[in-house]
């Protein structure tokens, strides 16, 4: 099995995407997976879906990106400023015009869900790929996850609620922290959060992502300049600030 990378809700956060990327390069990981939610909230759409476009071999659509492709639903009134913000930034022509109508039509393309030996690959959930979360609080309702479980091979990757953390079908959950930020992959299927590159919400500030190798999952914590970012989103008059006060706090 090759070193994969596993990325989600980057959410236009430049500085942690770039401090990712690096973070990947240094731990030898030979390609990187997307789970969605590329854009929404963050100051530069245009920037990380060109990363994301430049060093993911696969991404999948999440439900901030469809958002700002088609008619927001769903969102409170600060994520659908934000779309219709990240909306208007992505129609514009940065680069060329040609580019611009790249950006569209790989977001246009992305699918819902890969599945490929054995594992799930989604934003949400394997019963509702793109809108349904799965909380740690969700072990105290045994009958959504023994469905949820049911619905995939082997293991399962998700984001959305961009709290990292594995999910055993007992069921348990377990954070990042309580294995040290690694768990060992047998025969048990696994449902695995990979957290979130760009608005994390577990209460750890750094951006998180996981590596998958060929015996166990890794999660990766990794320092951004905060700040810079926040900066950004203060300028922007339609992101909201509270979107910039969530970051430092990581939640
Ligand atoms: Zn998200």
């Amino acid at each position: 099995m090759v070193k994969r990378a596993l990325i989600s809700d980057i959410h236009a956060n430049l500085e942690s995407l770039e401090a990712v990327l690096e973070d990947i390069r240094q731990q030898g990981v030979e390609e990187i997976y997307c789970l969605g939610d590329i854009v929404g909230y963050g100051p530069n759409p245009v920037e990380c879906v060109d990363l994301v476009r430049r060093h993911c071999r696969k991404t999948i659509m999440g439900n901030h990106d469809q958002g700002a492709l088609f008619d927001p639903e769903g969102f409170n009134a600060v994520a659908e400023q934000a779309i219709f913000w990240t909306r208007d930034q992505l129609e514009r022509p940065v680069g060329s015009s040609q580019q611009m109508a790249e950006r569209w039509d790989f977001l246009g393309e992305l699918p819902l869900r890969i599945e490929e030996d054995g594992v799930l690959y989604v934003h949400g959930s394997p019963r509702n790929p793109l809108n349904e979360y799965v909380f740690p609080d969700d072990i105290y309702n045994p009958k959504k996850l023994e469905r949820l479980f049911s619905l995939f091979p082997r293991l399962c990757f998700h984001g959305h609620t961009h709290v990292p953390g594995v999910f055993t079908p007992r069921p348990e959950f377990f954070s990042p922290e309580d294995v040290e930020y690694e768990f060992p992959l047998g025969q048990e299927k696994l449902m695995v959060n990979v957290g979130s590159v760009g608005q994390p919400r577990d209460g750890d500030a750094r951006a998180c992502y996981v590596i998958l190798e060929e015996d166990r999952i890794r999660f990766r914590r990794v320092e951004y300049p905060v700040e810079k970012t926040i900066e950004k989103i203060y300028a922007i008059p339609e992101l909201d600030n509270s979107l910039g006060d969530r970051l430092r706090l990581g939640h």
